[in-house]
């Protein structure tokens, strides 16, 4: 990481104004109110923006209610941290706004990111950008309270997949131990996650499966949903974070992809076991981790299913990841 301390940045700044990505993640919202509430700490203003809702799950999370705003005001000069966010795009609606602030501290752990801000914390070893929010606070002597730790530990756990991907290291136990020791329950945070959903979200994902579809050498599943889809449960597009991972999972399949079907294009989201789906999404203007990736793409379903099949059908051997999955070292 470069050289950057948030002690530096005190002294010049009397507010800031946290960025996070479009359909937000626990790293996303858990890593903006953990560097939000530690700054409010320090006495100063705080504001988080995404420019969309916030899912319902993430409702418990300290600081949601102070923090989050939807619509920045005339901000004119001043500090704006981006978190978890390879590109500018990934701001959707609010990537406007970002012209008005003299310094971008761009916080992330994409391997696509592509270093659009004035100081660049970006580190693709790092399982979430939680971790490096933890870091970050950790060099400059802040508090680590419980509403700062539990934030943190959504942020980890939500990218690790509870930490069972491949992304969890030594490091990521570690800080999860720091933070467990600051209180933090791992059960009920994990319920929360992973193992509790409304109805909508199981009816969706059962008519969503009914329309699996497997490539001839079935290295690749894919289904996809549309808006039509969730209006009749009443379901949210965030409802389905996590379906595709049922596509990934299944035995001898390779990529598992899943085709959100919206008015403004078809939002794609990758998994892979063995495959780097990031080259692959790259390839259609998205990004993401080798493992986990994702892409909007524009034609009629139909079109955009047979373009990005054909894609990653003809190029399963390139972008074959060198470390597979196996128990050696
Ligand atoms: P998901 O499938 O959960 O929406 O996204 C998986 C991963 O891919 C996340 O790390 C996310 O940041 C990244 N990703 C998803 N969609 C896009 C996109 O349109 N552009 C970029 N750059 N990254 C994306
Ligand atoms: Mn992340």
């Amino acid at each position: 990481m470069m050289n950057f301390s948030l002690l530096s940045v005190l002294h010049k700044y009397n507010s800031f104004s946290i960025f996070t990505h479009i359909r937000p993640d626990g790293d996303a919202i858990g890593s903006s109110l953990a560097l939000g509430i530690a700054l409010m700490q320090r006495g100063k203003k705080i504001r988080v923006f995404c420019s969309d809702q916030i899912p319902a799950k993430y409702s418990f999370l300290p600081g949601i209610e102070q923090l989050h705003d939807f619509s920045p005001g005339k901000e004119k000069g001043g500090l704006a941290f981006i978190l978890d966010c390879s590109d500018l795009d990934r701001l959707g609606k609010l990537k406007d706004r970002i012209a008005a602030f003299d310094v971008i501290v761009n916080i992330d752990h994409h391997i696509t990111n592509n270093h659009f801000g004035h100081v660049n914390l970006v580190d693709p070893s790092a399982a979430s950008t939680g971790e490096l929010i933890f870091k970050l606070l950790q060099e400059s002597n802040f508090d680590l309270n419980y509403e700062i730790s539990l934030n943190l530990y959504v942020a980890i756990s939500s990218d690790t997949g509870s930490f069972k991907y491949e992304n969890t290291t030594p490091q990521t136990m570690r800080i999860a131990g720091e933070l467990l020791e600051k209180g933090i329950n791992p059960a009920v945070v994990s319920q929360k996650l992973f193992d509790e959903y409304p109805l909508s979200t199981i009816f969706l994902l059962r008519d969503s499966l009914a329309g699996l579809e497997l490539n001839h050498t079935r290295e690749i599943a894919w289904m996809s949903v549309n808006e039509e889809m969730l209006k009749k449960y009443g379901a949210e597009p965030s409802e389905m974070d996590g379906f595709v991972n049922y596509l990934k999972n299944i035995s001898g399949v390779e990529v598992g992809v899943l085709f959100y079907h919206t008015a403004e294009g078809s939002k794609i989201g990758l998994r892979s076991k063995t495959i780097d789906v990031a080259l692959i999404a790259q390839t259609f203007g998205g990004g993401g981790h080798p493992r986990a990736a994702g892409c909007t793409v524009f034609g009629s379903p139909r079109e955009v299913e047979k373009k990005v099949i054909d894609t990653i059908n003809n190029s399963l051997e390139e972008n074959r990841l060198s470390t597979a999955n196996t128990f050696n070292r």
